[in-house]
């Protein structure tokens, strides 16, 4: 089986459905991007997916990183694979902001899903690296960017986020790591140890550029006393050469479900007392407060969008590969024809129901990142203040939707995936099962689900006396009045009406909850992902409505045996399909919010728990 991507799905949203122009001609992109890009660089993007780098994707997985004598060999073809990712514009000097060579993120994004889905493994090193980079760009002094952009950006050196510790992951807020001052206000010692670092010694770069949160000498208790620290495994002197190595030590890489090609490490820093972080931002002020996890929140937000869109790229891998696996597999004759002899399996009613919803979810989900990814481009280039502000603030309701629906619908598409290719699908034969084994920890790493349910409905619903999700809820109802008619399309748009109307119930339950915080706290998390849920399967059915009167139009102005034709009905059978098939989902979980049924508080806690 092939690597096959929907390429002409990206270009639907870039050329037929987002007001891509509006980027391109933001001042930073003007001069160098236009829509007429788009083509050449997505059909370059998927060469390079399949010939660069889905062919290191299942050795990587068979052979794995390894750890050996105290440090890192990396899987075969992979320090090949991301120097050229890095050194040919397909990595961080693309991805990262505010510098000359920087894409939008819309057109990056869409020539990075394929790559991404062609091995997860790999690009998240170039995604942590562009992450660590971008820190070092937005709060760095300009003395950190000449010493660690360069070799970040050239692929010599790769960076990662350092934040988990053995007993604090969720609670990152109680890091005990220390940062010890010196005689140079810059420089602090460094010592702990910090557990599951992507990448934290993959042994196919030069150096590491370690971003790391530590509690300065007499920092204040919780997250306001954390600071930011660059911690270079090898030190590097002030003309940039490398000097000596800098008491980062690895004591293991884990032994993983999935991702086995990249190297997941436990780092010691100090041991021997002499690890030196560089600080990032301000000292400590008088209480002790530093502004570290608040930088760091910046890579954070980061990768939570770029964990959903992976999610939803290994969902959108396992698709095409299951479609064209049901293609070819003869098993079976159709239901209820008499005669009728065996047939490929693309024939039966439950493979096609399995494959339109993969497709649906897949294309409705991409949608609403690349709705993001809009939003984010438009918040950082545009010259229009108050519209940057807007967006701004939609991209922040949009995060947690996308981070955790993202990741946990791509694990039920993906065992659909090997659903359809029958007994075959679990077997490492066929290259479906992996993308189930590589894509779990999309729910845990970057914030648990629970994590982004809580910061759902505890904040982004909240934030500015809540004005920024209802504007965002209003975008949704803008389209909903102003479509409620569309021809042919009546009754799911009277569907996405009552999705609305679920937003609106589930925001004024919660505002109830909190109003009543005495009777109902707990009520609040409990329901927290299933809000995040509906918000979700409402942002998702909204969004491929408005592809699917884009195609509808599309459609109209093309002969019946046109090529292309295939694909627009393709996309109105995806809106189609979402919204009767999915959405009811929404309604029915706004309705157990509503009902708020508290036995999961009742039942005993002994009783859950086997003796
Ligand atoms: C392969 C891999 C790569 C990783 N990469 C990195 C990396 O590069 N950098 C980094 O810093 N970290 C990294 N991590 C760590 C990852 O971010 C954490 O594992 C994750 O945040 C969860 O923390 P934990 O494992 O300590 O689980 P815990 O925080 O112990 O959570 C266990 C369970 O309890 C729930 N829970 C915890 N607290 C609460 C609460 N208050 N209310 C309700 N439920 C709660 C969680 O949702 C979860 O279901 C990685 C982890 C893995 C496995």
């Amino acid at each position: 089986m092939e690597f096959k991507y929907d390429v002409r799905d990206l270009k639907f949203i870039l050329k037929e459905w987002l007001p891509s122009q509006e980027v391109f001609a933001c001042d930073r992109f003007k001069e160098n991007f236009s829509v007429e890009d788009i083509d050449i660089l997505l059909n370059e993007a998927y060469k390079v997916a399949r010939e660069v780098v889905n062919p290191i994707n299942a050795p990587g997985d068979k052979v794995g990183a390894r750890f050996e004598n105290g440090s890192v060999t990396p899987s075969p073809g992979f320090t090949e694979a991301y120097r050229f990712m890095q050194q040919n514009g397909w990595g961080s000097s693309s991805e990262c902001i505010k510098i000359e060579t920087g894409m939008p993120l819309i057109l990056y994004k869409a020539a990075s899903e394929m790559n991404s889905a062609a091995c997860p493994a790999l690009m998240s090193y170039v995604k942590l690296t562009s992450g660590a980079a971008n820190l070092i760009i937005r709060f760095g002094t300009d003395r950190d960017r000449e010493t660690f952009l360069p070799k970040m950006l050239s692929g010599d050196w790769q960076g990662t986020m350092c934040l988990t510790e053995p007993n604090f992951g969720s609670d990152v807020g109680d890091i005990i790591t220390r940062a010890y001052p010196t005689a140079d206000p810059r420089i602090y010692k460094i010592k702990g140890t910090k557990m599951f670092i992507t990448g934290g010694d993959g042994g196919h770069c030069e150096n590491t550029i370690h971003m790391v949160l530590a509690r300065p000498e007499g920092g204040a208790a919780g997250s306001p006393g954390i600071g930011l620290y660059i911690v270079p495994k090898i030190w590097v002197n002030d003309d940039g050469s490398l000097g000596k190595p800098n008491d980062v030590t690895t004591a293991g890489i884990e032994h993983k479900t999935g991702l086995h090609a990249h190297a997941t490490a436990l780092l010691n820093f100090g041991d021997e007392e002499e690890c030196r972080g560089i600080l990032v931002g301000p000292p400590p002020d008088e209480k002790g407060q530093s502004n570290g996890l608040a930088m760091m929140f910046h890579m954070m937000n980061e990768s939570r969008i770029g964990t959903g869109h992976n999610a939803n790229n290994q969902a959108a891998a396992a698709y095409y590969f299951a479609s064209q696996f049901a293609t070819e597999r003869i098993q079976g004759r159709p239901f209820g024809v008499k005669g009728a002899g065996r047939c490929a399996i693309i024939k039966h009613e439950d493979v096609r129901r399995m494959l339109l919803d993969m497709k649906a979810h897949v294309e409705g989900i991409r949608a609403m990142i690349f709705k993001g990814f809009y939003w984010l481009d438009i918040q950082s280039n545009s010259s229009d203040k108050a519209l940057a502000k807007k967006y701004g603030e939609f991209a922040e309701v949009l995060t947690p939707l996308v981070k955790c629906y993202g990741s946990e619908a791509s694990l039920g598409l993906i065992s659909e995936a090997i659903q359809v290719l029958g007994g075959v699908g679990y077997t490492q034969e066929y290259p479906v099962e992996q993308y189930l084994r590589d894509s779990k920890i999309l729910s845990i790493w970057e914030g648990t689900s629970f994590i982004h349910g809580n910061d759902l409905v505890g904040r982004k619903m909240r934030m500015k006396e809540g004005t920024s999700f209802t504007n965002w809820m209003a975008t949704i109802k803008g389209f909903i009045d102003a479509n409620a008619k569309a021809e042919g399309f009546e009754k799911e748009m009277a569907g996405l009406a009552r999705g609305y109307q679920c937003l609106a119930d589930v925001k004024a339950t919660y505002d109830a909850w909190f109003a009543d915080m005495a009777a109902k706290r707990s009520l609040i998390p409990l329901y927290a992902i299933k809000a995040l849920f509906v918000c979700a399967q409402v942002q998702v059915a909204e969004c491929l409505m408005e592809q699917a009167l884009i195609a509808k139009s599309k459609l109209a102005t093309l002969p019946a045996d046109a090529f292309d034709a295939t694909f627009y009905k393709g996309k109105i059978a995806s809106a189609r399909y979402y919204v009767n098939n999915v959405l009811p989902n929404a309604f029915l979980a706004t309705e157990m919010i509503q009902n708020g049924d508290d036995s999961v508080l009742t039942c005993p806690e002994e009783a859950l728990v086997v003796n």
